[in-house]
């Protein structure tokens, strides 16, 4: 006399193997109370340099609270993602002047669409944050936003 059901036992083995399926076919998911940053460079943590002007992009000065607070939010454990519209000849330079000047960060990519009024849809949770000067901290408001209908 068996002590299981063979039925049940492989229905449920089959089940949990669709699952392991299905995680597997998702994309990654960060851990809860770790982000992604994609942060600009010309304009946000440096001075607006067009791309008809790289060799601005060598003596530029970075902002020193955009480079403080960038650098916390990498110790922190977030991701660091500089995400600019420069483009894929001025990578190298780009990164030369962030080790340069000692931005801690994971990943840069360029070719960024130029010419602002972004509005980004995606699955996941997007937020966005307009540098106006000052680059602190985040803190919560109260804003309005557009979405889609329900
Ligand atoms: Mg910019």
């Amino acid at each position: 006399m068996l002590l299981f059901d063979v039925k049940v036992v492989t229905s449920r083995f089959k089940f949990l193997m669709m699952e392991l399926d299905y995680i597997e076919h998702l994309s990654p998911i960060l851990k809860d109370g770790v982000k992604n940053y994609l942060i600009d460079i010309d304009g946000t943590i440096t001075d607006d340099v067009p791309n008809e002007e790289p060799e601005r992009m060598v003596t530029c000065e970075p902002y020193p609270d955009a480079l403080a607070t960038v650098n916390k939010w990498y110790d922190e454990g977030h991701q660091i993602c500089f995400f600019t519209s420069r483009t894929e000849n001025l990578k190298q330079i780009t990164i030369d002047w962030l080790d340069k000047h000692g931005f801690k960060y994971h990943s840069v990519l360029c070719g960024k669409p130029r010419g602002g009024n972004y509005h980004w849809i995606d699955n996941h949770l997007v937020r966005a944050t307009r540098y106006k000067g000052k680059f602190t901290d985040l803190v919560e408001k109260q804003v309005t936003i557009e979405v889609f209908k329900d």
